[in-house]
């Protein structure tokens, strides 16, 4: 048992409760009361104590997408890549990468991309991951990096044509055999999807094999409309907007993850509400690219379950909401939208888009739902409570203000230092990958 104590507690369920030098009792993974420090230190004298230091105490995070073939970029240059448009983004970068990428690199890449959402307060990762360099077990070596870090996450390997039939077919595979495996560990921990890149590198041929490679009650995740590529490909080849397309072939859903989602038409808002997809932004990737703003008010505004991402281009989901709001605010010249949505995204959607693959509900401190806590350093100077909150939330917190993350009723980081694995050891054995690969990448 664990009560983590001594905090300003915000519940940030739909009721939204404030408990002023507040506390959360866990047992077994999963939460079993919420209440004053002294009362619940009282009621269950034997638990292990972590003291909040009158910090804030929220629910874990949720990434709801991300990508950790990604992690070994940071600091990297590829000399020639100067891209000027997103095909060449891809190319030039991500696809150089994870043509190169070992298991080993794989294993590296996952474990950083862990820990850096652990010191984010992020307890929950929804990843998308490719490596074409070594397809198959690639899931696999995630799942297991994931399970000794004890670490909840939604895995999938992007299914595609860019490098083959051959190459497409073993990641098909990987997706068969991954979802198979989770669905055997029968695991809150593990979950799996079936992951596809883009519609502009799946054929008709190979969405048909992944329809029918998929179990009924998994869904897809996918990149829709990141790119204008993405849109003129489908025209051009199938004379048909990207999501009609998709629709099409049977990819849309309740179960199923649309990433992005930035160019679309007001028949393909509908299509995504009519199926229930989920979509997820990811705001600071956007812009980075300079892919353009997805439409996410109106999507909101047609009750879609938009959720937010980072894409990998941070761990930080405090970032990403704040930009978040930033790019709608610019994007409609209007300083007074977005602000109810992006707290609706981060707090209550990822939460729901959770509840679509995870069994335990997250992303809310309430008795019965999955002991993922975040603690953080954060002693306000103006008045502070429930109605509020959100406020304080995005204007005074960041990622690496977390001190203390719980995942599954464990301690994966106190007072800033890891305890669910060796991080020096894993920097050291990274930054040796790192170096083969880059060496690869520029030889
Ligand atoms: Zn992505």
């Amino acid at each position: 048992m664990l009560i983590i104590g001594n905090g300003r507690l915000l519940t940030r369920d739909e009721r939204n409760t404030y408990h002023e030098n507040g506390a959360v009792c866990c047992d077994g993974g999963v939460i079993v009361e919420i209440g004053k420090t002294a009362a619940l230190k009282q009621m269950y004298p034997e638990a292990e104590f972590l003291d909040a230091g009158g910090g804030v105490i929220m629910p874990g995070l949720i990434n709801a997408h991300s990508h950790i073939y990604s992690a070994l970029s940071r600091g990297l240059s590829i000399k020639g890549y100067n891209p000027v448009n997103f095909y060449e983004v891809l190319d030039g970068m991500w696809w150089a990468i994870d043509r190169r990428l070992t298991l080993a690199g794989t294993r590296c890449s996952a474990s950083q991309t862990y820990i850096d959402s652990i010191k984010n307060g992020v307890t929950t990762l929804y990843d998308h991951h490719a490596g074409y360099g070594a397809i198959e077990g690639s899931l696999f070596e995630i799942a297991d990096v994931a399970r000794a870090m004890h670490y909840r996450t939604c895995l999938c390997y992007e299914v595609s044509d860019r490098d083959g039939k051959e190459k497409r077919d073993a990641a098909i595979r990987e997706n068969a055999e991954f979802i198979k495996h989770a669905k055997a560990q029968n695991s809150d921990m593990i979950k799996a999807m079936f992951g596809l890149h883009a519609a502009f590198t799946l054929s008709d041929e190979t969405l048909e094999l992944c329809f029918k490679h998929k179990p009924a009650d998994i869904g897809f995740h996918i990149h829709v409309a990141e790119g204008m590529n993405d849109v003129y490909d489908s025209l051009d080849r199938y004379a048909k907007r990207t999501v009609n397309r998709l629709h099409d072939m049977g990819i849309l859903g309740k179960r199923t993850i649309a990433g992005h989602c930035i160019h679309l038409s007001p028949g393909e808002m509908e299509l995504l509400k009519a199926t229930d997809t989920m979509v997820v932004n990811n705001p600071e990737s956007n812009m980075g690219n300079a892919v353009g703003c997805s439409p996410v008010l109106q999507l909101m505004d047609r009750q879609i379950l938009v959720g937010l991402g980072t894409d990998a281009y941070t761990h930080d989901m405090l970032e990403s909401l704040k930009v978040a709001l930033l790019i709608q605010r610019h994007n409609a010249m209007m300083p007074n939208v977005g602000w109810r949505e992006v707290m609706q995204m981060l707090f209550y959607n990822n939460a729901k888009i959770g509840a679509r693959a995870f069994t335990t509900p997250l992303g809310v401190l309430a008795p019965g739902a999955a002991a993922d806590i975040a603690v953080f350093d954060y002693k306000p100077f103006t008045p502070f409570g429930a109605d509020n909150a959100d406020g304080h939330i995005l204007f005074g917190f960041s990622g690496k203000g977390c001190v203390h993350t719980v995942i599954d009723g464990k301690i994966a980081m106190k007072d800033r230092t890891i305890l669910c694995c060796d991080e020096e050891e894993i920097n050291a054995k990274t930054l040796e990958t790192a170096k083969k690969l880059w060496g690869s990448l520029n030889g």
